[in-house]
């Protein structure tokens, strides 16, 4: 059953935005009646429930992101089953990917833009010169870049921080002369505003999932 309520929020969303479910808060039940509405991008942050899902789910047509710290002891058991992997940060992460992924996995660098708040990420300031050391990993496709912002930040701030990692963006393509077209940025409470500052990708949990509820 497609709920009412969850197309209409769909259909507020700007078509070349993609909604990536952000799906840690439910189970696989849940996840169904999302790709029933067609939301059939979907993010997980554990290993554990990400596994759940992709077996409960291997009749959808789904693309997996993995949103979450990636923990390179457990990263052999996602490698070639995800589509995305949203929070690279690490050039140890990337060289085990490099190596024991069959074919290029389309990676977003994740960016600390507020160094004191993110504990993950690369710290803004060292991202062009991880991502130039990552252009000779045959296996490694890094399609743009993540973040998340300082939560309850007002409106400008928001936007601000958002700025930044478009700004960072356009930086690196230029002096790297490559193509970062995504930018996965924005969640429940900050996605308009990530929107407003280029947002391609904008990763969503409670919003989407309240509405079923
Ligand atoms: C949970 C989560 C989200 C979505 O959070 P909401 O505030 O529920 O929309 C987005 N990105 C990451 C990395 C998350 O862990």
């Amino acid at each position: 059953m497609v709920r009412e309520d969850l197309k209409e929020f769909i259909k507020t969303i700007p078509s070349n935005v993609t909604i990536v479910a952000a799906s840690k808060y439910v189970g696989a039940d849940d996840v169904k009646t999302l790709a029933d509405a067609g939301i059939t991008d979907i993010g997980e942050n554990r290993v554990e429930s990400f596994l759940h899902k992709y077996e409960e789910l291997n009749n959808y047509d789904i693309k997996w992101h993995f949103i979450g710290h990636l923990q390179r002891n457990k990263a052999e058991k996602v490698i070639d089953k995800i589509d995305f992997l949203e929070s690279l940060d690490s050039l140890k992460l990337a060289e085990l990917i490099n190596t024991r992924r069959l074919r290029p996995l389309k990676c977003f660098v994740e960016v600390s833009i507020n160094l004191e708040e993110n504990k993950n990420g690369v710290p803004y300031f060292e991202v062009e010169s991880f991502i130039k050391q990552l252009l000779n990993y045959k296996n490694i496709d890094i399609v743009g870049l993540m973040m998340m912002a300082i939560s309850n930040s007002d409106h400008d701030s928001l936007c601000e921080q958002f700025k930044k990692l478009r700004l960072l963006r356009d930086d690196i393509e230029r002096k790297l002369n490559i193509k970062l077209p995504y930018l996965s940025m924005g969640m429940s409470e900050d996605y308009q505003e990530a929107i407003t500052e280029g947002a391609t990708h904008i990763r969503l949990g409670r919003i989407l999932f309240n509405l079923l509820n």
